[in-house]
């Protein structure tokens, strides 16, 4: 379960001409990352994916089930963490389940073990950091019954420092459970870490202008960061990302 195929996907706001002819999938399991600049319509695919809006022309399916226009197949984590403040840790997390009717509150307290937050079950969002709360949102997301997560830029507002720890405990975490997983960065070396595959998008009217596949064996170590590989496929992402 989880494999997502896009099929020539257009989208117009009006007169911007956003996505052009975007295909791609993601196979069972897999982590893809989107890059590209800002404004180039990244977070509008999310929002085609997740069926808030319909796209112009094509068709988006998820294990074969027919996404365009319809909700609650995904689970889609902002750039915003998000929670809930008027609800504890573990009522945060148990959202999800809720929903769909499946809570599981064994695999809650498991899941909040490995997000570090054992302890702060019955605490609130505002007394959490921002680290604490971005894995708060992922092991909702992964406690979610849906089999694909969409995660939009998730990282970008945490410190340097932080992001990097956060980025490593989402390896960890996603090599046991293995959700597909679409990611959304326009940091390439964030991309290169953690993806299996890196779709490129062009300049405005966006389509996937290049795929590289990451050849990092897992589980990856930060020893990777400092190859010689790493470096020379980081100058080629952002040479295809400013060559335009
Ligand atoms: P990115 O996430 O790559 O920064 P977005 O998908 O947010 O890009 O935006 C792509 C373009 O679409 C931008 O020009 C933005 O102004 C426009 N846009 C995004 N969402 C809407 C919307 N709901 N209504 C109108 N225009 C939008
Ligand atoms: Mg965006």
């Amino acid at each position: 379960m989880g494999k997502l195929t896009l099929q020539h996907i257009s989208k117009s706001y009006g007169e911007n001409h956003v996505l052009q002819d975007v295909s791609f999938h993601v196979d069972e399991g897999e982590f893809v990352t989107i890059v590209g600049p800002s404004g180039s319509g990244k977070s509008t695919l999310f929002q085609l994916i997740g069926g808030l809006y319909a796209p112009d022309n094509g068709k988006i399916t998820l294990d074969g089930i027919d996404l365009n226009n319809s909700r609650g197949h995904i689970s889609y984590m902002p750039q915003n963490p998000s929670l809930f403040p008027w609800r504890t840790i573990i009522q945060n997390v148990l959202l999800s389940s809720e929903i769909a009717g499946q809570k599981d509150m064994g695999n809650a307290l498991e899941l909040i073990e490995k997000a570090g937050l054992s302890g702060y079950e019955q605490s609130y969002p505002h007394q959490l950091s921002g680290g604490m709360k971005q894995r708060v949102a992922f092991i909702r997301s992964l406690n979610s019954p849906q089999s694909i997560i969409c995660l939009d830029e998730p990282f970008s507002a945490l410190d340097e420092f932080t992001r990097f720890e956060m980025q490593e405990w989402l390896l960890t975490i996603w090599e046991e459970y293995r959700k597909s997983i679409v990611f959304i960065t326009h940091n390439i070396e964030e991309a290169l870490y953690l993806s299996d595959r890196i779709l490129i998008l062009s300049d405005k009217p966006a389509s996937i202008h290049k795929q590289i596949i990451v050849p990092f064996p897992r589980p990856r170590s930060e020893d990777i960061l400092l190859s010689e590989q790493f470096m020379k496929l980081k100058r080629e992402i952002h040479y295809e990302l400013r060559g335009r």
